[in-house]
């Protein structure tokens, strides 16, 4: 995966790049990042990349002129090139988008907007994906480019000590993850359920795969609707429902 990060504040998305699994990730060349400061791409004098909005308002907006410029620079290097540009009108980044970004060809570019945005020339003028990470406010798209990276590349072949984790995470067949515990067995009197200290493999398989089960309805039960359920599985779920929806009355 290759990916390059368009800011104003470099020293805000370098540190977290080179740390802990996105280091390795680099170090293994199975991730690589470029880090282009907007500034130098700013033809004037002063290296303007803000200006006040037209029409009036508060806050500046960044110029077009230096990302474009950046951009045509980067696709020069690269070759052929996906545009993201974190948003927050943009479609909301999942664990889909974070896979197909893990397997893109292409090199993912990422503009990182700051004060009141981005001139909306940019997206007029170029063909570019507005990804939002949730309906909040940021200051900038730099720890939303960072929240896509390091979710995408964990999904990278070999980025991971464990493949085997990927499979049964939260969201990668539409469940919650079950309840994981470690040592001690006893913690302030509470226990780690018996069945995981069974070591029947079968038995454990199958009270984590209810447990997931019961985590996604309890906390998110619209994920249920596009998981892929054995009849028996859906059959027990709705039991739960119904038990739970009792317990409740
Ligand atoms: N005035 C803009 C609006 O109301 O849509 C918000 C600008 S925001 C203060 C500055 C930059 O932060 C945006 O250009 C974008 O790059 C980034 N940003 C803010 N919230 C975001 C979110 N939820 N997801 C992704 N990027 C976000």
């Amino acid at each position: 995966m290759k990916c390059d990060i368009i800011t104003l504040f470099p020293e805000m998305v370098a540190p977290a790049l080179h740390e802990s699994m996105l280091k390795r990730a680099q170090e293994r060349r199975l991730l690589e990042i470029g880090i282009h400061q907007l500034r130098d791409y700013a033809a004037d004098k002063h290296h303007t990349t803000d200006d006040v909005p037209y029409g009036g308002g508060p806050g500046m907006v960044l110029k077009p002129d230096p990302i474009f410029a950046a951009v045509e620079k980067i696709r020069q290097e690269r070759g052929e090139i996906r545009i993201i540009m974190p948003s927050p009108q943009g479609a909301q980044f999942n664990q889909t988008m974070a896979s197909a970004f893990s397997k893109e060809e292409r090199s993912l570019i990422f503009i990182c907007g700051h004060y009141e945005g981005i001139d909306a020339r940019v997206r007029e003028g170029m063909s570019v994906e507005e990804v939002s990470i949730g309906d909040y406010i940021l200051t900038g798209g730099e720890l939303a480019a960072l929240v896509m990276i390091d979710a995408s590349a964990r999904l990278i072949p070999g980025v991971l000590g464990e493949p085997a984790s990927l499979e049964e995470e939260s969201f990668s067949s539409s469940l919650l993850e079950y309840p994981q515990y470690t040592r001690p067995v006893e913690f302030r009197g509470l226990r780690v359920p018996d069945i995981l200290l069974s070591g029947n493999h079968k038995t454990i398989r199958a009270w984590r795969k209810q447990q997931a089960l019961l985590n996604t309805l309890r906390k998110r039960p619209d994920l249920l609707a596009d998981a892929s359920l054995t009849e028996d599985e859906r059959e027990w779920v709705d039991q739960q429902h119904c038990d739970e929806i009792k317990s409740h009355s």
